[in-house]
C-alpha cells in the first residue's frame, strides 16, 4: 500500500497533490520557515533532515534507487507556496518534459537540496 503521509517531530511529508513523477512528495517543516532564500547556515541540519525524510518516504514506498531521485526547492519568486517545501521526485529517469523543466537542475527557478546546502555553507564563509 502507498504511504502517502509521514509525520515527524518537526516535519511532515506527504504526496504532492499534482504529482510530477511516479513518486512525488513534499517535505515541509511544521514551523513556518518562509522560503529557501530566507534560510541561513543554521538551517543546514534542517535541510539535511528534510532530505532524510524524503528518502525515507521513498523507501517506504519501495523506491530504493537513490541515484534516480531529485530533491530540491523552487527558488523565489518561482514558488507558488510561501511555506518552505522540499520536492522529492522519483524516478528522475522517467520524468516527463514538463517536470524536467519545472524541476530542472541548475536553473534559476529550482535549486537541488545539495546545491542549497553548499550555498548556505559558502554564505558564511563569504561574509
Ligand atoms: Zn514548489
Amino acid at each position: 500500500m502507498l504511504v502517502a503521509f509521514l509525520q515527524y517531530e518537526d516535519l511532515v511529508c506527504f504526496r504532492d497533490i499534482r504529482p510530477g513523477a511516479q513518486h512525488h512528495y513534499l517535505v515541509v517543516p511544521i514551523e513556518h520557515m518562509g522560503n529557501c532564500k530566507t534560510l541561513k547556515k543554521d538551517h543546514i541540519p534542517l535541510v539535511g533532515k528534510m532530505m532524510e525524510a524524503g528518502k525515507n518516504i521513498l523507501q517506504q514506498n519501495n523506491f530504493t534507487d537513490l541515484n534516480d531521485i531529485r530533491m530540491g526547492f523552487h527558488w523565489p519568486p518561482f514558488c507558488s507556496v510561501s511555506h518552505l517545501h522540499l520536492h522529492v521526485l522519483a524516478p528522475v529517469s522517467q520524468l516527463g518534459f514538463l517536470s524536467r523543466m519545472i524541476y530542472r537542475i541548475n536553473s534559476y527557478w529550482f535549486v537541488t537540496a545539495e546545491q542549497l546546502i553548499e550555498q548556505l555553507q559558502n554564505e558564511n564563509a563569504a561574509s
